[in-house]
């Protein structure tokens, strides 16, 4: 009896187990299902390339730099491209923010030396940078490789224009990383340099494409310190600069720059619903960020995040593909230059009585599908590996756990936060330059992330998490 008893309760326990595993799988039927469903998303994305001409025409309108009125152009031109789609909900949500104008005036020109008096170099400013005076400013070169270098000249930088020269890492596969280790000369460069009397500050592009265009970007100052001007130079120049400076130290630049910040600009976050038909209040966002820096027009970065997003919607509509939950695409403003956009959609979340589930963004280039990162729970992660076989038709290989995005990451009661992740090889060959236009994106690699996009963004809905 006590045989037939503990052999009925270990039955029991593996039952129930079983049970439980099989109720969390993925059936075949389904995922047969899914997988049509895909091959539908991906045909069509690859056939119409609706996505990429909408690209094209946004791209025309030229760049989209916080608080300027082109920006504005712009964030109209998204209002009634959505309006025009006939989605379920078209809204805009007003921020503040930051506004810095490049002006006409940018030069960098060598004043005294015997091979290359009168040089112009290849300089941007940097984004934020001071402009200078109707003079310019006009000193000599210390080079420097980091910080640390700089502290330890001390008092010899005093007066002089300093030149970090620490280059972007090229013998690294993540050009992400390579980026960040040679980033902070940029965002710190002014900071660290006025801390030792610099009077401007010349960094070498983070790019890993070697021509001479200068790559911009954010710089920050600190208001405890005098405010410098800041560039960025082409690679090409820099080392030129470089060794120009090794046979000639005394070598002089003056810079001129009509670059100014403003009072802060109203702007907006543009929005777009597409229903859920079973779980209107349970949100799945995706999105990019529609501000971008004025060289080039922010065709990788990121119009064409923005546009995904916006494609995954117009998807469903095409093919008449009815998702369960809510899809919602967010065009966040600023990204660039202070992320005020995302903060504002943060804060709105907070309070919303909406249920957010998910959100996708893409800010990573229009480069071929690889994978998305998440911030998913361990257990959330196993789940959605059984629906990459519906994912690897848009190349998608892989969810695993990693940064996602800074525009996403203030919805704070969100599930799951993902990040798109194309290629990286050459999305810094582009990145805030004027190498960043239209002619720069294929439209097989930028269709096939709409639909990555897209398809995750359907399981998402139909599988919850
Ligand atoms: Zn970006």
């Amino acid at each position: 009896m006590r045989y037939i008893f503990k052999n009925l309760v270990l039955f029991i326990i593996l039952f129930s187990t079983t049970t439980q595993i099989w109720a969390q799988d993925l059936t075949t039927e389904k995922l047969n299902n899914y997988r049509d469903i895909s091959e539908k998303i991906v045909r069509s994305a690859l056939i119409e390339n609706k996505g990429y001409r909408l690209l094209e025409e946004l791209c025309k309108i030229g760049h989209r730099l916080s608080g300027t009125e082109n920006s504005l152009k712009a964030i109209n031109w998204a209002k009634l491209t959505m309006d025009k789609m006939n989605f379920d909900n078209v809204w805009l949500q007003k921020c503040m923010v930051p506004h810095w104008e490049r002006g006409n005036i940018e030069k960098a020109i060598i004043t005294n030396s015997k091979k290359y008096n009168g040089k112009s170099l290849s300089i941007a400013a940097l984004g934020g940078s001071i402009g200078t005076t109707k003079s310019g400013v006009t000193g000599e070169i210390i080079e420097v490789q980091n910080f640390e270098e700089l502290k330890k000249i001390g008092e010899k930088a005093k007066g002089k224009i300093i030149f970090f020269n620490r280059s972007f890492d090229m013998g690294t596969s993540n050009t992400f990383a390579a980026y960040a280790g040679g980033v902070n000369q940029r965002g710190q460069g002014a900071i660290e340099a006025a801390k030792v009397g610099g009077i401007a500050v010349i960094v070498r592009s983070m790019t890993s494409k070697y021509d001479n265009v200068p790559h911009t970007g954010i710089m920050y100052y600190i208001d405890s310190l005098t405010k410098i001007p800041a560039v960025s130079i082409g690679l090409k120049d820099a080392d030129l600069l470089s060794e120009a400076i090794k046979n000639e130290p005394d070598l002089k630049i003056r810079l001129d720059l009509s670059c100014e910040n403003l009072p802060e600009a109203e702007t907006y976050n543009v929005i777009c619903d597409l229903k859920g038909s079973e779980y209107p209040n349970e949100i799945i966002v995706l999105g990019g960020h529609f501000d971008c820096w004025d060289k080039g027009v922010g065709a990788h970065d990121d119009g064409a995040g923005c546009i995904q997003a916006l494609e995954t919607l117009e998807l469903f509509k095409r093919l008449g593909i009815k998702p369960k939950r809510t899809i919602r695409c967010v065009f966040f403003a600023n990204e660039e230059s202070g992320s005020r956009g995302g903060l504002k959609y943060g804060v709105y979340t907070d309070t919303s009585k909406e249920i957010h589930l998910a959100a996708i963004e893409a800010d990573r280039g229009a480069l071929t599908p690889r994978g998305f990162y998440t911030n998913a729970n361990i257990q959330m992660v196993a789940k959605m590996q059984d629906w990459l076989p519906a994912l690897q038709n848009s190349g998608i290989e892989w969810i695993r756990p990693g940064g996602t995005g800074s525009d996403i990451s203030p919805i704070k009661k969100c599930k799951a936060l993902f990040g798109y992740a194309p290629d990286i090889q050459r999305y810094f060959d582009f990145h805030h330059s004027e190498n960043d236009v239209f002619a720069e994106i294929h439209p097989r690699e930028f269709e096939l992330g709409s639909a990555a996009m897209a398809i995750l963004a359907y399981l998402l809905s139909e599988e919850g998490l």
